[in-house]
């Protein structure tokens, strides 16, 4: 195993790019610890696949460098790497028994029979795929080939890392929770280092240790759960992290106070002179909603335009002058007619030109 630095390291697929649009993936600089469980989140098409291929040696990158400890990989291939790699789409050999599927990997590798036929009956009942183990790939549903591709990354005990493209789109819900508490079981178990790509933010809090979330071909944050939850570093982080996502409404910062949606707010934290475009990040969770009399001149008033019930709580939807907000209250919380939303300020984020702030004091 190996810890995987990426070194400057950038993409485009246009052959002489000229501006900064033109690179799917902008320069990246960082290091995987080896052994690290890391998720790749962000929407489709910023450049998720990109980077794991590049990981891999499916493609080489167009600038940069890639090292495995102190060894420079950037040309080397999938195999010299030494890495496996399961994708969104099952790739099996058809005419092969599940079990044959699963034991090639070694086979190839000329593992011993007996560990072989230890590896491949473990992964079987992993994956639940004990009584088809004799029968051929061809005739089986897609998330049971799905299955087989991962049980033959999985297999491999050697590798340097096992990387996972959005492994389980084709995998019906259920067995998705499944597949995904096992993956962790077994990153636990094996230490691997794993990386995986997902566009689903709940996989991606649920799987990783560290979350790596990328968004038109940047890395704008990599952090545990708690920290894009209670800090995230771009407005795009706290929008896309949390459901509903945090609320950004524009504001102007003097100090520690803060003109926004047209009211005040004391903060006990201040800020430098800030330029450019200011906005303020709150999380629904951080915001309450009461009545005038129990607000007592604090927030500002809400008009509600919908309220959702998701199980032990309610969506809340309304605009503050005319800025829209979402609210996160206990189910049992009454609506009153004359709401107020009332802010916590200390959870308040500063944004300039959409990336985070750090207060002075
Ligand atoms: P993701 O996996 O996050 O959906 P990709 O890495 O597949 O994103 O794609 C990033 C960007 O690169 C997209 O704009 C996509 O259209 C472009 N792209 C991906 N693969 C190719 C390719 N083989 N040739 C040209 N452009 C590509
Ligand atoms: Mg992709």
């Amino acid at each position: 195993m190996a810890q995987i630095s990426l070194d400057k390291l950038a993409h485009s697929y246009v052959a002489k790019p000229q501006t900064d649009a033109d690179f799917a993936l902008k320069q990246i600089d960082y290091v995987w610890q080896d052994g690290g469980a890391y998720a790749l989140l962000g929407p489709s098409g910023c450049g998720k696949t990109t980077l794991l291929n590049i990981i891999s040696g499916l493609l080489t990158p167009s600038k940069g460098h890639i090292r495995f400890d102190d060894d420079d990989v950037t040309l080397r291939s999938p195999e010299q790497r030494n890495i496996a790699q399961v994708f969104q789409f099952p790739v099996i050999y058809d005419t092969m028994t599940v079990e044959q599927n699963l034991a090639f990997p070694l086979v190839n590798r000329g593992v011993a029979r007996s560990e072989i036929d230890r590896r491949v009956a473990d992964m079987l009942d992993t994956l639940d795929l004990k009584d088809k183990a004799r029968q051929r790939a061809r005739g089986l549903s897609a998330d049971e080939k799905q299955k087989i591709s991962l049980g033959r990354g999985l297999v491999r005990y050697d590798v340097n890392a096992i990387l996972f493209d959005e492994p389980l789109t084709v995998i019906d819900p259920h067995m998705k929770w499944q597949l995904r508490t096992k993956l962790k079981q077994l990153h636990e178990q094996f230490g691997h280092t794993m990386i995986y790509v997902t566009h689903d933010q709940t996989e991606a809090l649920t799987f990783a240790d560290k979350v790596v979330v990328m968004y038109e071909g940047e890395v704008v944050q990599i952090g545990t759960p708690e920290e894009l939850f209670d800090e995230p570093a771009h407005t795009f982080v706290g929008y896309f992290i949390g459901s509903p996502g945090m609320n950004v409404l524009p504001c102007e910062v003097d100090k520690n106070i803060v003109h926004m949606a047209g009211a005040k707010f004391t903060l006990n934290k201040g800020y430098a002179d800030l330029v450019g475009k200011l906005e303020i990040g709150i999380r629904p969770e951080f915001i309450d909603v009461k009545s005038a009399a129990e607000a007592n001149g604090a927030g500002v008033a809400i008009q509600v335009t919908a309220v959702e019930n998701i199980g032990r709580h309610k969506i809340v939807r309304g605009t503050v002058n005319g800025y829209a907000i979402d609210v996160l209250t206990d189910e049992d919380q009454s609506i009153p007619s004359d709401a107020y939303a009332v802010f916590n300020t200390s959870r308040f984020n500063v944004y300039q030109n959409s990336h985070l702030v750090r207060a002075h004091s």
